[in-house]
């Protein structure tokens, strides 16, 4: 398991820092940050990812203590079986609003807030309402419809859920397995 994507995930998400960084430059009072978890707990579906983007996530997801991460494999089990929408990251804190993998997030969780996709009216409520009232009016949105079409090129992608699956309940491939867990250290 490595904890450095491959050269086309690094460098979309070297150009999305980029732009998300000019828009705090020029937006100080930007809205998105520490603190703000309104876009993760408001998710249209279960996120989609690539496997770049997923093995990333699962070395981050490794890290976590046990006890933490088999919660978050629970909520998640549980996701699958979840018709309501919006739905609550699983693996959000719940308490802190923190996101416990947040160098190894998803594309999507990058974007969010930053980018625009005009037909899907990708705004979080916050920040469309300060589209709608004027107030970032003049602000130039990437263009979540390009970052798309560079996530095409690095592969399929497949529901969060049937990612945890596969580690969980690995098909075949040492590759897939879930880690071992930490042996006792002796007294
Ligand atoms: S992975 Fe992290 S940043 Fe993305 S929605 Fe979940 S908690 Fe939020």
């Amino acid at each position: 398991m490595t904890d450095t994507p491959p050269a086309p995930l690094r460098q979309l998400h070297a150009d999305i820092d980029a732009r998300v960084g000019s828009i705090r430059d020029d937006r100080p009072d930007w809205l998105c940050g520490k603190g703000c978890d309104g876009c993760c707990r408001q998710l249209a579906d279960v996120p989609q990812l690539t496997e770049a983007e997923w093995q990333l996530l699962r070395t981050g997801l490794a890290l976590l203590p046990p006890a933490r991460l088999a919660e978050i494999a629970r909520d998640t089990a549980a996701l699958a079986d979840q018709t309501a929408r919006p739905i609550t990251c699983p693996m959000l804190d719940r308490q802190t609003g923190a996101c416990p993998v947040y160098a190894q997030r998803p594309v999507a969780c990058r974007t969010y807030g930053f980018y625009a996709q005009r037909d899907k009216g990708l705004f979080c409520r916050d920040i469309e309402t300060r589209v709608a009232d004027g107030t970032l009016a003049d602000v130039v949105w990437g263009n979540h419809d390009a970052i798309d079409q560079r996530l095409a090129g690095l592969g399929p992608r497949r529901p969060l859920t049937e990612w945890f699956e596969r580690w969980q309940n690995p098909p075949a491939g040492p590759d897939d397995a879930p880690p071992a867990p930490a042996e006792a250290s002796p007294a």
